[in-house]
């Protein structure tokens, strides 16, 4: 991943009783990589104990080989993390155990929560002495301190005390548990691999598992997955369905059903409503590789304009790839994606992307493109400005970052781009095109129109 890529969140993966369970943790999370490429982990109990493995880097190279096989227990969770909140050191991988007289726990989390400085603030004056900067930690220093009696009346204390946005699976030596939060931010789902109980943010990681998709967990549930089987309560106070539309934009993997719809058709569907908003002619359209392929192939079908491969990406570029030289760093938009010279010269093309944060990947892409010969370039965008930080676990840059708060208008970004036109899918559009979801989605980084309440500076700023 080049250095000017956005940073990702986290993915979440956890299976009950199973004899593979290690193993198949391992395979989950590899299916979870988008989410999360800094660090990972997994851990597993063997009925009493829990055990676990984090390290930094890719899921192969922390938890490859033999390691994840070696760690006996019929029951595990595992995260991939890209940080949003706490920085990027080992001790704040996830799963994130502890061990206290009365009970292990062990906690992986997807989401930010919103009221993470007031509460640790809170915890420190009484004593409590954090080992991470991560806003997860505090969520087992609620449990421990919880004055209820059973483990998951303290869990449901402790959460309650939360704001904001987390989908989370905690791992006891009995026990997995998956909770998502009342307004449904983090998809989390459930599925069933030889008759135990998987959950995973996505569905691709049911898929490489050959899990059986049963359901999404809905928002606010909590599901607590024991040897009696599965229990689904509702402990917390209800809210406003506000599940995350960049998922269904950017984050989730194509391949997989999230709030209930394909990830796959609702892209393709954007793309259509694109062409509807902002039709236009042209030789062909195309795709910057691979987020904004689907909403191409539906700008395509929709205007009937032929759908052309422009740029291919080379698969072999990880996030290893360190730019030493300014030499190098100028070659480096070429090495992730390469344009076709012989498809691109002379042509009048309309290139479909998935979204514009800060503008500066676009720009290099479409210098590039320019320079394969182009002679016009109609760039069409599946979603509207983003305009707006996001507090609920997607690293959009303050809102000085967003170019589309720097520019005034979309003709001035798309001149910066270097494009001969700009069109953004509008508003209502996208709402339209992405349907009803779970209930209701949040548009806040497109609107500003935050589902919960938001201290800004609290909310951003941790414990760095
Ligand atoms: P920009 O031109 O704003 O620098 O980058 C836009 C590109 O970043 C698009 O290709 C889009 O698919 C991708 N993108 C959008 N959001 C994110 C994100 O949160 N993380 C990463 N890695 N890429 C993103
Ligand atoms: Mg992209």
């Amino acid at each position: 991943m080049s250095t000017c890529d956005k940073k990702e969140y986290c993915g979440i993966f956890g299976i009950f009783d199973h004899e593979n369970a290690g193993s198949l943790t391992y395979l989950g999370l590899y299916a979870l990589q988008h989410r999360g490429e800094e660090s990972c982990g997994m851990a597993v109990s063997d009925g009493r104990r829990i055990k676990q493995i984090t390290g930094m880097g890719l899921v192969p190279d922390v938890l490859g080989g033999k390691k994840s096989q070696e760690i006996k227990g019929r029951s595990a969770i595992g995260h991939v993390r890209y940080s949003t909140t706490g920085s990027s050191i080992l001790r704040n991988a996830q799963p994130f155990m502890i061990n206290h007289s009365k009970f292990s726990v062990s906690i992986a989390h997807n989401g930010n929560l919103v009221n993470a400085v007031k509460l640790r603030r809170k915890l420190e004056s009484e004593g409590a002495i954090f080992q991470t900067t991560m806003d997860s930690e505090i969520i087992l220093h609620l449990l421990v301190r919880s004055k209820n009696e059973k483990f998951e009346d303290k869990l449901f204390d402790a959460i309650s005390q939360c704001e904001g946005a987390y989908s989370i699976i905690f791992l006891t030596g009995d026990k997995i548990i998956g909770v998502r939060d009342p307004n449904g931010f983090r998809p989390l789902c459930l599925g069933k691999k030889n008759g135990s109980y998987v959950l995973a943010s996505e569905t691709c990681s049911l898929d490489l598992i050959d899990a059986e998709y049963v359901r999404a967990i809905e928002p606010g549930e909590v599901v607590v997955i024991s040897a009696s089987g599965l229990e689904s309560k509702r402990p917390f106070k209800t809210a406003v369905t506000a599940s995350c539309i960049f998922e269904f934009i950017y984050f989730a993997r194509p391949d997989s059903i999230i709030f209930g719809d394909s990830v796959y058709e609702v892209r393709k569907r954007l793309g259509r409503k694109l062409a509807e908003e902002w039709p236009m002619n042209a030789d062909f359209v195309m795709s910057i590789p691979d987020s904004g392929n689907y909403a191409a192939l539906g700008y395509s079908e929709k205007s009937g304009v032929p759908y052309e491969y422009g740029m291919i990406r080379n698969h072999y570029i990880g996030r290893t790839f360190i730019q030493p030289s300014q030499e190098m760093r100028q070659h480096g938009v070429k090495i992730k994606l390469n344009p076709i010279k012989k498809i691109l010269k002379g042509k009048k093309v309309i290139v479909v992307e998935d979204s514009i944060v800060r503008g500066t990947t676009t720009g290099g892409r479409i210098k590039a493109i320019r320079e394969a010969g182009v002679k016009e370039i109609h760039m069409r965008i599946s979603c509207p400005p983003i305009k707006f930080p996001c507090f609920y676990g997607i690293d959009f840059p303050n809102r000085k970052e967003l170019i589309a708060n720097q520019l005034k208008s979309v003709e001035e970004i798309g001149k910066f781009i270097g494009v001969d036109s700009l069109k953004y899918l509008s508003l209502n559009g996208m709402l339209e095109a992405v349907g009803k979801g779970e209930g209701g989605f949040c548009a806040a980084c497109f609107d500003g129109k935050y589902p919960t309440k938001i201290n800004r500076k609290a909310a951003k700023s941790p414990f760095e």
